[in-house]
């Protein structure tokens, strides 16, 4: 199934998105939790790739196996900072041979342990490039997805900038986005509205981190430049080393994002699991109902 054309005949998208392990025994859990997730029948489900190029191997495996093994529909992601072209249409052939039809087409971010750092002279610098790379050597192939930001990327100076760039990005191809993880909606309306302003239509599906650490998130959002609205921190913080008050916190609050962000009629939620799937089922069991509607 490609998941572009699926958006676009009007069907709502439930996906999750997991990410590869480094042991043998943290692919067994992972596979253990596609168990327990595949009850509520998502639409798709995608696997994350290292930005170094560390996890070829892993995301190639898992993604081929979540393939193989179950009768799910799996979206690649890559990333194209550390690639050569070569390597990445290599990459990309060897998904197109196994039969993925959708990709999550990245930039990554630079390692941080390596300063000097450059990206390969033949390489893709920006997502749009590895898009248009995509395009121009399997378009009929692949359904291409890109991330966006309705906060704004931490690179990106203001808002025009980044409606700018990520206009480039469908230019190129993309037929549908998925957003950084957010806490506070009004951002994901305020950026939808400046798409449509700028004449972008392809369905962007809000991402949804359900938080089941205070702490860890804290760090994910501060690192990605996700605001957590201080009325969810002052609910959190006293418990912040109770996990299982966090849950219920955590899940309670996804819980109501995702009711508002249904009757404002996204096209579709991902959930962030951390290859987990308690929170997300417990996320889901609030609301199914509405999902019905
Ligand atoms: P780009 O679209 O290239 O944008 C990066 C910055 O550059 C932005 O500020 C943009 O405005 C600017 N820009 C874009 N094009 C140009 C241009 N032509 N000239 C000048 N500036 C430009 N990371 C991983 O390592 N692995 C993953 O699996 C992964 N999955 C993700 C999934 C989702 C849904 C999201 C939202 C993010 C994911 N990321 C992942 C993180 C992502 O790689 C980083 O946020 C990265 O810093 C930017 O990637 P991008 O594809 O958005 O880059």
């Amino acid at each position: 199934m490609k998941i572009g054309q699926y958006l676009k005949e009007g069907n709502f998208s439930i996906s999750f998105e997991f990410f590869p392990p480094k042991t043998p025994e943290g692919e067994e859990d992972l596979f253990q939790t596609i168990k327990s997730l595949r009850a509520i029948n998502p639409s798709f489900v995608s696997v994350t790739y290292g930005a170094g190029g560390s996890t070829r191997d892993r995301t190639r495996r898992v993604v081929e196996r979540i393939h193989k093994e179950t009768d799910l529909t799996v979206m690649a992601h890559l990333t194209c900072i550390a690639h050569s072209r070569e390597e990445l249409l290599q990459i990309i052939g060897e998904y197109k041979e196994i039969g993925i039809e959708n990709l999550l087409a990245l930039r990554g971010d630079r390692p941080a342990n390596m300063p000097d750092f450059r990206p390969p002279e033949d390489g893709c610098t920006h997502a749009d490039q590895l898009v248009r790379l995509i395009m121009e050597n399997y378009g009929d192939w692949f359904s291409i997805g890109v991330a966006s930001y309705p906060e704004g990327h931490p690179e990106s100076p203001n808002m025009e900038w980044e409606i700018k760039y990520f206009k480039k990005k469908v230019e190129a191809g993309a037929d549908f986005s998925i957003t950084q993880m957010f806490f506070d909606n009004s951002y994901y309306y305020e950026f939808v509205d400046l798409c449509q302003k700028a004449y972008i239509d392809i369905p962007i599906i809000p991402g949804i981190m359900p938080i089941t650490n205070f702490r860890q998130v804290q760090k994910f959002a501060s690192m990605c430049g996700a605001t957590i609205p201080q009325r969810l921190i002052e609910r959190l913080e006293p418990y912040a080393d109770s996990p299982e008050e966090t849950l219920k916190i955590g899940v309670e609050f996804a819980i109501e994002q995702c009711l508002d962000l249904l009757e404002n009629n996204v096209p579709g939620l991902h959930f962030y699991t951390l290859n987990k799937s308690k929170a997300t089922l417990m996320v889901y069991e609030g609301i199914k109902e509405a999902l019905k509607v």
